[in-house]
């Protein structure tokens, strides 16, 4: 893949309105029609088809002829629509390295600004502009993997984008986002800053990796991570995907837990099968590195120490939701 910065700053506006054409076209049809994506797109025929052309030469485009003229976007041409958005609302300022490659997403390093009323520490005083924070943009990659499952669901969309891929992307943004609205901050994850499409970007949080660090005092650590499994449990949530690679590790010893879009509610009837699970995850892992030995019994009993159903925030995690992937809460890494 080519860097995205690279391809952002090689679209001119026409190209970005087509592909944003093109994506809003897809939410009703398959391939969104030629005559759809010259309307939305505000441009005469014939600049709409140069700048479809052009599209289609870069790859970030493909046309259909049959049964009509159509055109679909892909995975990067959604990854620049999202960040064209972004930088349009003064989110994004500059686009950095990649920092990360998940079997369900893309996470860049970026530059930018907290918008105003992102939350009460996110107004800047009056008259002064918020300065610019390192972030961490996420593109969600869901519903690349699983494709027979999503094809299926797709009949369940009614009222969502048809393209199945993009549905599931969107929606695993849109879990990941309120999980971290409702967590942050008191838990220790990555301030969120701001939702388009599925690109979710959150405050950058630094540190390495868990199974990337050698710990001095891994007990301390490991306490510090089932503090926060508990406060999550506390708010109405269990991650789900919690393992040495979705925990942050600081420079001055903080911890941060990052990945949050298969996060279930406490009261989802796998609730307390998914805990036991992040829990013996996370035990299994400082056993094998450091020979800590700490029974399941003991962590979950420091980790829920109530563990009937929850009142909070859980709500939001998973009630009423499509699911899409088969892959939920099931993925590694
Ligand atoms: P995936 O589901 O693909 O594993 P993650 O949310 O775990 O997605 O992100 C992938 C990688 O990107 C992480 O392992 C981490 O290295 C990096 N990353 C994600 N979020 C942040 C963040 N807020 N700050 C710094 N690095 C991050
Ligand atoms: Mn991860």
């Amino acid at each position: 893949m080519e860097n995205l910065a690279d391809a952002f700053l090689r679209l001119d506006r026409k190209e970005i309105a087509l592909l944003k054409a093109v994506e809003r076209g897809m939410r009703t049809s398959e391939w969104a029609s030629m005559e759809d994506v010259v309307a939305r797109a505000r441009l005469s025929p014939k600049a709409a088809a140069s700048g479809l052309a052009r599209l289609v030469g870069k790859k970030l485009v493909s046309r259909t002829t049959e049964p009509y003229e159509g055109y679909q976007i892909g995975f990067v041409a959604y990854d620049l629509v999202a960040l064209s958005d972004l930088v349009d609302r003064d989110v994004v300022l500059s686009l950095g390295d990649l920092l990360g490659v998940g079997k369900e997403s893309v996470v860049f390093e970026a530059l930018g600004r907290i918008p105003p009323g992102a939350d009460e520490e996110g107004a800047p005083p009056e008259g002064e502009e918020a300065e610019l924070v390192p972030l961490a943009v996420k593109f969600h990659r869901q519903g690349r993997t699983s494709f027979k499952h999503v094809r299926r669901a797709r009949e369940h969309l009614a009222g969502h984008p048809r393209c199945a891929w993009i549905h599931a992307a969107r929606l695993g943004a849109a879990r990941e986002w309120r999980t971290l609205k409702a967590l942050h901050p008191e838990v220790r994850v990555p301030r969120p800053v701001a939702l388009s499409h599925h690109a979710l970007v959150m405050e950058h949080a630094g540190g390495t990796e868990l199974y990337r660090v050698v710990l001095e005092e891994p007990e301390t650590f490991l306490e510090l991570i089932l503090e926060e499994v508990a406060s999550a449990w506390r708010r109405g949530f269990v991650h789900a995907d919690l393992s040495a690679y979705n925990v942050l590790v600081g420079e001055e010893g903080e911890v941060v837990i990052i990945d949050w879009p298969q996060a279930v509610s406490r009261r989802d009837p796998r609730a307390r099968e998914l805990l036991e699970r992040d829990v013996k995850n996370l035990l299994d892992h400082f056993a094998r590195k450091y020979r800590l030995d700490l029974s399941l019994e003991a962590a979950l009993s420091s980790a829920a120490a109530d563990l009937g159903p929850g009142e909070e925030g859980g709500k939001e995690a998973g009630d009423g939701e499509v699911e899409v992937s088969t892959t939920d809460g099931a993925a590694e890494g």
